[in-house]
């Protein structure tokens, strides 16, 4: 005799086991002849995948790729990590925005190397009490690296289950996603279910037609708004404009290391700032500039660049001044850059695109 262990979910009613079971046989299938063949999947290595799902976390795969080599090349070791210069890592994250990342990489490796003998630590307590990892990323590792039925709910793996059960809160997707992860293969499963979701079930149009959970499908079944985004509730997006100025002489730049205590500390950044309502692009330019005022007044605007940062959507009005006679020292955390040398410099995402605008 055999018993089925169903479970209650608002939406479809009781989930049977079987049914589980053979959405998991199917994803995992299809996942194993449709993956995207990416550099973390040929390795069980937890902390080249701690890298990787830390690069990916708010970033594009394509984005990812060329840092992810470059950081692993860098520092192939949690040790090694740990013994680079903060500056040095911060370089190589260089553009890839979201720097906090970095440094709880940074602040991790140091952790895990005093208190883990430089090992990944395998339980899913002790990695949640790393800097910068949380219940997604230690579960991502949990299953992946280790082999171990923790579900890993990213935003896509959340709109797949939420749209294939009906799943109505944080609660449901969570019986739901433990019940499908308790498998043989965790990770491949975790995996499948998030490439299902940034291949197929995308947020806007999902490719339903091609979708191989199509009959299992709640949504899909009833035809419910699937354009819409489930659980997402949209941010207030605040409009900031913050006008820059590219300081050039010869072949080199100016630029000013942010203050270590300040939000994104020891970045370097083109020199520039927020602009306060009702104030002039160049009056907001010459408050920021530390009594520069001069050479704003010798600038022009070359164009504009945007950046997002979580609900900030800049606006950055690029100006662009050649420094006449000798070089000027505006201060301590100021530096001539040689334009050849700015990738050894970690850049804030916003004055990397300036440099490169005016560059163009
Ligand atoms: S059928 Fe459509 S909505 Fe349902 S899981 Fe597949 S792609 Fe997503």
């Amino acid at each position: 005799m055999s018993f089925e262990f169903n479970v209650r979910i608002s939406y479809t009613g009781f989930v049977s086991q079987t049914k589980f079971s053979r959405i998991r046989n199917r994803l995992i299938s299809w996942y194993l002849k449709n993956r995207r063949d990416l550099p973390w999947r040929r390795t069980r290595d937890p902390y080249a995948i701690l890298i990787a799902e830390t690069m990916l976390q708010q970033t594009q795969v394509q984005t990812v790729l060329p840092y992810y080599r470059r950081f692993l090349h860098a520092f192939p070791t949690v040790e090694a990590l740990d013994r680079a210069s903060k500056e040095k890592v911060l370089a190589l994250w260089s553009g890839l925005g979201y720097y906090r990342r970095a440094e709880n990489l940074k602040r991790a490796a140091r952790i895990m190397t005093r208190g883990h003998g430089g090992k990944i630590a395998r339980e899913f307590d002790a990695l949640r009490a790393l800097p910068g990892i949380g219940p997604y990323t230690a579960g991502a590792l949990m299953s992946i690296a280790f082999n171990r039925p923790y579900p890993a709910l990213d935003g896509n793996a959340r709109r797949v289950l939420t749209r294939l059960f009906g799943a109505k809160g944080e609660k449901e997707l969570h019986t739901i996603a433990s019940r499908l992860v308790a498998c043989a293969r965790p990770g491949q499963w975790n995996q499948a279910l998030m490439e299902l979701g940034a291949t197929i079930c995308v947020a806007q149009d999902p490719r339903c037609p091609l979708c191989p959970l199509r009959r299992f499908c709640a949504a899909w079944g009833s035809r419910r708004s699937l354009r819409k985004k489930p659980f997402v509730t949209k941010p207030s997006v605040e409009k900031v404009q913050w006008p820059l100025v590219v300081i050039q002489k010869k072949q080199k730049v100016l630029l000013r290391r942010r203050p270590a205590a300040a939000l994104l500390g020891g970045l370097w950044e083109v020199p520039g700032g927020e602009r306060k309502k009702g104030e002039s692009l160049t009056a907001a330019l010459t408050r920021h500039l530390n009594g520069l005022g001069d050479i704003v007044n010798d600038s022009h605007l070359v164009g504009e660049v945007r950046h997002s940062i979580t609900h900030r959507r800049i606006r950055a009005p690029v100006f662009l001044a050649f420094q006449p006679g000798k070089e000027i020292h505006p201060g301590p955390g100021w530096r001539w850059v040689p334009l050849s040398s700015l990738r050894r410099y970690p850049l804030s995402s916003l004055s990397l695109k300036a440099i490169k605008l005016v560059q163009r």
